[in-house]
């Protein structure tokens, strides 16, 4: 048991979730949310103050940190070693509460596999007021494409604004392969819909459009993990659904840690089931397709 202080701090005002309230819900999700982060360097979106107060991102290891986390020493691409933050287990759970840890994001690697990425992924980013079941269609002619190249891509709403299509890697390529696959993917869409999709990250370019962010598939870059809490109004959940339940949502953020509980109680399997198991590789075409896009 990692210990609390303060459990009766408010870190979601208008949802009424304190910080025990917090660590209760991360440790109701453990059995979904672990296999996702455990043992990845994760990105922590911190809120000590509660949502609506500062938040910031940290990511490196420091002394002092509550019980629970642990630290894996990293290359930089400078040459350099810096200590990241990692867990491993429910202790580091309640440590992210204790920390006013808000938002979960891993990399997509593993400690000791580092330089071998287990997931690819296509963060949508629909403008300001774009359709959303527009959006879902996206998802959808992206799951198609990609099983084309023998991936099993999953579907998740963000808790925010969007969609992820993400797929299980075997960890046999490298960032570079796994890199240019998602960019060329990205700027292939593009060129066949520019009307739509746009590859740039510049907002200038995304007006009316849905960026199609390949740029989670880089080294040292990192996604909210499926089960996170977002830190915004109404504790919404990036949350997994099956390819069929896509229908039924009305935008990225409708679960929130009031509501997801009893989705999940109420389901007959995983919304990911055999995630894990359909890890894939990239094949040698994929990669001659994306580099010729
Ligand atoms: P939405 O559906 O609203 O787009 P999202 O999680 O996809 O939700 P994005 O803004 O598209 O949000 O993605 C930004 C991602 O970049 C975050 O998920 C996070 O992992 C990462 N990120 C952004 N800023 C930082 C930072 N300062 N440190 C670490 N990671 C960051
Ligand atoms: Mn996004
Ligand atoms: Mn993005």
């Amino acid at each position: 048991m990692v210990e609390l202080s303060s459990p009766e701090r408010v870190y979601f005002p208008d949802a009424g979730l304190t910080k025990a309230g917090y660590r209760d819900y991360l440790l109701g999700v453990a059995d979904r949310l672990l296999p996702h982060i455990a043992n990845r360097p994760l990105s922590l979106l911190r809120c000590p103050d509660g949502i609506g107060e500062d938040c910031f991102f940290q990511k490196h290891y420091t002394k002092g940190l509550p019980d629970g986390f642990r630290s894996v020493d990293i290359e930089e691409k400078d040459g350099g070693r810096e200590p990241y933050i990692y867990i491993d287990d429910e202790a580091g759970l309640e440590a992210c509460a204790q920390f006013g840890a808000l938002e979960l994001h891993p990399w997509g690697a593993q400690v000791g596999t580092l330089e071998k990425p287990e997931r690819l992924i296509f963060d949508l980013d629909p403008d300001e007021g774009y359709d959303f079941s527009d959006l879902k269609d996206t998802a959808r002619d992206i799951r198609d494409l990609l099983e084309t190249a023998g991936l099993a891509p999953h579907v998740m709403v963000t808790g925010g604004k969007g969609i992820h299509v993400i797929a299980p890697l075997d960890a046999s390529n490298d960032w570079d392969e796994v890199k240019s696959f998602a960019k060329g993917f990205a700027t292939a869409l593009e060129r066949h819909d520019p009307a739509r999709y746009v590859a740039q990250a510049s907002k200038a370019k995304r007006k009316g459009k849905i960026f199609i962010d390949w740029l989670r598939n880089q080294r040292g870059q990192t996604s909210v993990a499926p089960y996170s809490v977002r830190a915004r109004k109404g504790a919404p959940v990036a949350t997994p659904l099956r390819w069929e339940e896509l229908s039924r949502v009305s935008s990225g953020h409708d679960y929130t840690v009031d509501s997801l509980p009893r989705r999940l109680s109420s389901l007959k399997s995983d919304p990911w089931d055999g995630y894990f198991d359909h890890a894939a590789p990239l094949k040698s075409g994929a990669l001659d397709w994306a580099r010729s896009a």
